[in-house]
């Protein structure tokens, strides 16, 4: 059997973001919505701020009164933050304020402490201020029946703060894609004991989980299975019940011991690609099963996994997730020669530095695929085309930043 034909990593990508459908959504506390994303667009129930106050400390007056300064008022009473004034300033009068006061009655204007000589029971007011100096208004940050944040928008510190000032507790969010991971190979131990003949440490599961969460995703099943068929087709089947997305590891070339994809095949998975011109990670394959769950199957080198997931499997959870912002996209600079590979986009881990207005690249040591290190730390992927042995330094690159 002849290998089959590399897609490109645009054509993978849209095959992958056509079949993640947008997931349902469901409501959550705001101290729960970091980094959720919101299923509709939030329309403000109450104006922001929710009444006219202070902008600063000092007094609420009738700005008037202050044409010919300076000029000597009476201090009538006070009003602070959470404090109504009870009584309404009129001509001659002053009420004392501080920030976030609500304006009292009559007043149409502040005049800050520091243009005041203030008495016990009057102020002398040093400088004319104009109506509405030093007053914020109620709702002209966001008036009720605005929308404050689209659907689609991920919810960091500032967007939860503003649900919560508007009044929007419970915000509807999309729920979170279920993501069921398999890791395939008889060398595979888990961290923590120590390694017989022939083993290895199995990097790809932790790696993969903590790659799932940071895309916005629950692991809800991590399984591993050895190189074995009838195994595998009972791991997969397994992998599939209540899953979004199955992504498997390793087992996914055409040896012997490969089962995942003779495995995915019985189970009646469709395959939608099954090589991509991609480097390192070219291997993966993407099938839809018969229930409508993605499944990627994985190369298992540690650098190729990742790097997999990163460009193919993050965009088919963000789709899931109906989000707006989608991957963090530049065009950079080679700063040193970037490796490339004839046929294959290579995705080069590096370091990027923003120097003289653009971000400058520079690859994270040896780029082999079983290389872990070259993952370490890295800000960027740089994708050298496909027609490129090398990328020169200086030339334009287009670069990915790891989010
Ligand atoms: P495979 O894709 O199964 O042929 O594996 C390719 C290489 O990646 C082999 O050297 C495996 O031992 C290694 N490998 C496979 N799965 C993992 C894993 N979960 N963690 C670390 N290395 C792995
Ligand atoms: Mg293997």
């Amino acid at each position: 059997m002849s290998a089959p034909p590399r897609i490109s990593i645009e054509d993978a990508r849209r095959a992958v973001v056509e079949h993640a459908a947008p997931l349902e959504a469901e409501e959550i506390g705001l101290d729960d919505a970091l980094g959720r994303v919101l299923a509709v667009d939030a329309v403000a129930p109450d104006d922001l701020p929710p009444f006219s106050s202070s902008g600063m400390d000092g007094f609420a007056l009738l700005a008037g009164d202050t044409r010919n300064p300076p000029v000597r008022l009476r201090i009538v009473g006070e009003a602070r933050a959470g404090a109504l004034a009870g009584m309404a300033v009129e001509p001659g009068t002053a009420i004392r304020v501080s920030t976030g006061a609500q304006m009292p009655e009559g007043a149409d204007a502040v005049v800050r402490q520091e243009l005041t000589q203030p008495g016990d029971d009057e102020v002398m007011v040093l400088e004319e201020v104009a109506a509405g100096n030093d007053v914020r208004y109620a709702g002209e940050d966001i008036p009720a029946g605005a929308t404050i944040l689209q659907g689609g928008t991920l919810l960091g510190a500032a967007e939860i703060g503003g649900l919560a000032a508007v009044n929007i507790a419970r915000p509807a969010v999309v729920r979170r894609p279920r993501l069921a991971l398999v890791s395939t190979g008889d060398e595979l131990v888990d961290p923590g004991r120590e390694l017989e003949p022939g083993e290895i440490r199995d990097a790809n599961r932790a790696a993969l989980t903590a790659a799932t969460r940071a895309a916005g995703a629950d692991v809800i099943a991590n399984l591993r299975v050895g190189d074995d068929l009838a195994a595998t087709i009972a791991t997969l089947a397994e992998a599939l019940q209540g899953a979004d997305v199955v992504a498997t590891v390793g087992g996914v070339s055409v040896g012997p011991h490969d089962h995942v994809r003779p495995a995915l095949e019985s189970l009646g998975a469709d395959q939608v690609f099954a090589r991509v011109s991609l480097k390192p990670g070219g291997q993966v394959c993407f099938y839809i099963a018969p229930d409508g769950t993605l499944v990627f199957a994985l190369p298992g080198n540690p650098a190729s996994a990742l790097t997999a997931f990163r460009i193919l499997v993050v965009p088919a959870l963000y789709a899931m997730l109906g989000r707006s912002q989608m991957l963090h996209t530049a065009r950079g600079v080679a700063a040193v020669d970037l490796p490339g590979a004839i046929g294959r986009t290579s995705v080069v881990r590096c370091s990027a530095e923003m120097r003289d207005g653009g971000w400058h690249v520079t690859p994270n040591g040896d780029q082999r695929s079983h290389i872990l290190t070259s993952m370490l730390g890295l800000p960027a992927l740089a994708l050298v085309p496909d027609d490129r042995e090398v990328l020169h330094a200086g030339e334009p690159v287009d670069i990915e930043f790891v989010g």
